[in-house]
């Protein structure tokens, strides 16, 4: 140390309380980086390396430290792809004016920007939401707390027994966080640590136990979101306070500013909200397409048009989190349903809102200190457009639009504070003034009055002056040597003043400068670093007072964004012909002509088939689905589960009609998964979803099972799949819908309780088919794959060859296989008991068992003993 300069000296101490976080040094107009993080930086952000010598004495270029910069005010763009890398990025500015400090300049971390606490607008995405999660995990209980620094929203919901990881993972999915801080508990658990980091992209961070301490948890609830709110987390469950303890410690840490508009806890327990895993989120393609990630294909296209994008991550909040509560749902659903009455009121609304803004962000910006004049000026224009709002709201009959109005404040008082204080087009910062109006303040507009200089108080000075000495020819001029001076022609010489002090001789005439001039001189020349530090105090103040009115911003905001989703709902409905569910705990899904969401908007050309749907409580409990491929078994699937989100997240739906028990979970397995990348196989990942259902799911879960067994051999698919589907049927009792291939389960809907066939209707001509998309109950009788193939523009040999090996195969096989079945069939339906099992082995012919068969057959006997 001693070797080094101090600045150096100074850096090395405040990166060793930064290690994790690359450091950004203010030198003057820059901000450099050192050593490790020049390097990371350099490579990250294509910059050049360069290298500099803080030792006292000279040394070779190899020992000489690399360093790296960039000008500061072009740091966020830096920032932001730093951050968007997942890296923090520790920002250490100059605390004193380098011109006036003495010795070594100040210098301290204002701020350490993190992914799950970035405010900036270039690192965000408007609808979504920005969250930050901390995570407790012991050997009986789980949390997990959420929060978005860019609008104060806090969400925290825990756990305990067995599954509480599964439940844990589950709610990330509701929230997809950019940063997690886990204590140890939850850094030893790798499924969670794996989830995080794979498919949330998520920056993670051991915490350690200090900062989840439930005293200093308390203490930090209390502060932030006061005594009640820590009164509601659960009495028997320490680790609820100890997870947003965690987060808030985290936050505390690094954010170094005011938090208060993080100040609603909103604390829920299991059973409030339908729970969806990631597989079932992926697989419906919520908010994000299968393939490509997109939005546009997913089922929030669809639903989202909403205007501001508050309104955009509400109603993306509420797919999300759909609603298990009958009541909950129904008070959306109305206020939907009114909004679709009221034509007018409703296109007014939108308009309204249309351009509005982020007031949740702006208000964040704002408390946070990181707002600047056109944050205040787009606040106001928001404001500006509550009143017709309010006043439209007024006319539509509904319970909740009747509360939204009631919680809605026109803020006129907030509105005017502004608009008096901040000019129509400020400038983006607030370091260079110019953004307060006109008129607002004296000192101010005299300042700005000064200013102007040349064409102000100079012309005044020279005309006062004139008048005064009676010399016509008088000038005041400007020069660089003798800044401002007055001027008088040799012929009036004996005129001027004593007070005047001469300072040039000229061939025909003196310069002069007077004390008047001179203080006039430092006034200008001092007025622009003047007016800047005075509009930035009247900026300050005018924030301040906006902070203070936070809750009531926030209140007013958060009506907005729900009315914006509530109109968005209303206005997909009526565009898209959808009718609004009757909602219930019947246990029953009923839909008449039912459609896919998505793709019947997709579909151009063609129109979509709609298709009924029955599932009881009892009958037809389970659907057995059969069709060639492509027959639109999968949609038909998808569409069913999207209808009952869709009624539950109190969205109308696309049906004629629709009957709606809500289900507590929905459960898929199709198709294939993005897993295979992290080794496992196709039918290994099958099996592990297949077994989650098999082990979570209750008799109010939908599932949606579609080719099971179809990453194995024929015969153990088709054991796999029919044990799937007697477990779901007898002992889950789940309402499950379940697409096959094996046109031989279609023999259980005789003997398995509950069970139907319905198969998606084709039409053969000669050797094509026509898809009619129709679902119609029974079995389907072939599969058609071979048909199928050749739309799909197989070569016409190979499908010619397909065929001629599928007649050699039903002509051989056909005879031995479907004896086999038939033994086996006897014995798994009729069995119970020790005497039937050795009834079925002496009826067993081992002959025509395959040894698969075999096995399962060893099993199912030892399993029945
Ligand atoms: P499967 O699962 O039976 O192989 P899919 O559900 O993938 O078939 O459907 C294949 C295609 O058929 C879909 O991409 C869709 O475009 C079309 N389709 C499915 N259902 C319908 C329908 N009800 N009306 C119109 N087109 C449909």
């Amino acid at each position: 140390m001693a070797e080094l300069t101090p600045m150096m000296r100074q850096y090395l101490e405040i990166k060793k309380d930064n290690p994790d976080s690359i450091l950004f040094f203010r030198l003057g107009d820059f901000y450099e980086m050192f050593d490790e993080d020049a390097r990371t930086a350099s490579r990250e952000l294509d910059l050049t390396l360069t290298s500099r010598d803080h030792g006292k004495h000279a040394k070779p270029a190899e020992e000489r430290i690399p360093m790296c910069g960039i000008p500061y005010h072009a740091s966020e763009a830096y920032i932001a792809r730093l951050i968007a890398k997942g890296y923090k990025v520790a920002i250490c500015e100059q605390m004193e004016d380098p011109a006036t400090a003495k010795g070594l300049v100040k210098r301290d971390i204002i701020r350490v920007i993190t992914p799950g606490t970035v405010t900036d607008a270039a690192c965000l995405d408007d609808k979504s939401s920005n969250f930050l999660c901390g995570i407790y995990l012991d050997e009986r209980s789980a949390a997990a707390a959420f929060c978005d620094v860019t609008t104060g929203k806090a969400h925290l919901t825990a756990f305990s027994g067995d599954e509480r990881v599964e439940h844990i993972i589950n709610e990330l999915g509701r929230f997809s966080p950019a940063e997690a801080i886990l204590n140890d508990g939850a850094w030893a658990e790798s499924r969670l640590l794996e989830t995080l980091r794979e498919k949330f992209h998520c920056r993670v961070e051991r915490g350690g136990e200090r900062r989840f301490l439930l005293a200093d948890a308390e203490k930090s609830i209390r502060r932030q979101f006061g005594e009640e709110a820590l009164k509601r987390l659960p009495a028997g469950n320490p680790a609820a306070a100890m997870a947003i303890g965690g987060l808030l410690s985290y936050l505390y840490e690094t954010q170094k500013t005011d938090l208060s508009h993080i100040n609603d806890l909103d604390y829920y327990e299991q059973g409030v909200f339908l729970e969806l895993d990631l597989t079932a989120r992926r697989n419906l393609e919520l908010t994000e397409t299968l393939r490509n990630k997109e939005k546009k294909g997913s089922l929030l296209w669809v639903l989202d048009k909403t205007k501001t994008p508050m309104g955009g991550r509400c109603l993306r909040s509420w797919l999300e989190r759909p609603l298990l509560s009958v009541t909950a749902i129904n008070r959306r659903s109305s206020a939907v349903a009114a909004l679709v009455e009221a034509t007018i009121a409703r296109e007014e609304l939108s308009a309204a809102m249309t351009g509005l803004g982020d007031m949740e962000r702006l208000l964040g910006r704002i408390v946070y200190g990181t707002a600047g004049g056109r944050d205040m000026a787009s606040l106001r224009a928001a404001m500006e457009r509550l009143p017709e709002i309010k006043a439209q709201l007024a006319s539509v009959k509904d319970r909740r639009l009747g509360e939204l109005a009631a919680e809605l404040d026109v803020l006129e008082d907030l509105r005017d504070r502004i608009a008096r204080t901040i000019c129509d087009e400020p400038p983006f910062s607030v370091r260079e003034g110019g953004f307060i109006r006109d008129g607002f303040d004296q000192e101010v507009d005299r300042l700005r009055h000064i200013l102007q200089g040349g064409k102000g108080v100079i012309p005044e000075m020279e005309a006062r002056e004139k008048e005064k000495t009676g010399i016509r020819t008088l000038k005041i001029g400007y020069n660089k040597v003798f800044g401002y001076y007055i001027e008088v022609s040799n012929s009036f010489k004996d005129q001027v003043p004593d007070t005047y002090i001469r300072k040039q001789t000229l061939v025909n005439g003196e310069r002069f400068i007077t004390q008047e001039l001179k203080d006039l001189e430092h006034e200008i020349l001092t007025a622009s670093e003047r007016v800047v530090a005075l509009e930035y105090q009247l900026f300050t103040a005018l924030r301040e007072e906006i902070s203070a009115a936070a809750v009531r911003i926030q209140k007013t905001a958060a009506a907005v964004a729900e009315l914006d989703a509530l109109v968005s709902f209303a206005a997909v409905a009526v565009r898209n012909n959808y009718c609004r569910p009757d909602v219930d705990e019947s246990g029953v899904i009923e839909i008449q002509e039912g459609r896919h969401p998505v793709v019947e908007r997709v579909l151009k050309d063609s129109l979509f088939v709609p298709n009924h749907t029955f599932m009881g409580e009892k009958e037809e409990r389970v659907a057995i689905i059969t069709g060639p491929n492509m027959a639109g078994k999968s949609t038909y699937m998808r569409q069913v589960a999207l209808i009952v989100l869709m009624a539950q997240m109190g969205s109308f739906v696309p049906a004629a009609h629709a009957h709606i028990g809500v289900v507590d979970r929905i459960f898929t397995r199709i198709g294939a998964s993005d897993d295979l990348s992290a080794g496992q196989s196709t039918f290994m990942v099958e099996m592990t979803e297949v077994s989650d259902i098999l082990h979570h799911a209750t008799k109010n879960s939908l599932l949606i099972l579609d080719e099971i067994g179809r990453g194995t051999s024929t015969y153990d698919g088709m054991s796999i799949a029919r044990a799937v589907l007697e477990y779901c049927a007898e002992k889950k009792r789940a309402k499950t819908l379940f697409a096959t291939h094996y046109h031989e389960l279609t023999e259980l809907e005789n003997s398995l309780p509950g069970t139907v066939n319905y198969n998606i209707a084709v039409k053969a001509r000669g050797e094509e088919i026509i898809f009619l998309r129709k679902i119609v109950p029974g079995g389907a009788d072939r599969s058609y794959g071979i048909e199928v193939a050749r739309l799909a523009g197989l070569p016409e040999k190979v499908v010619q060859r397909a065929k001629a090996i599928l007649k050699e195969l039903e002509a051989e096989n056909g005879v031995q296989y479907v004896a086999a079945r038939r033994e086996s069939d006897q014995m798994t339906l009729g069995a119970l008991g020790e005497g039937e099992v050795l009834d079925a082995i002496r009826r067993c012919q081992p002959d025509t068992l395959t040894p698969i068969e075999a096995m399962s057959l060893i099993y199912e006997w030892k399993q029945k003993l």
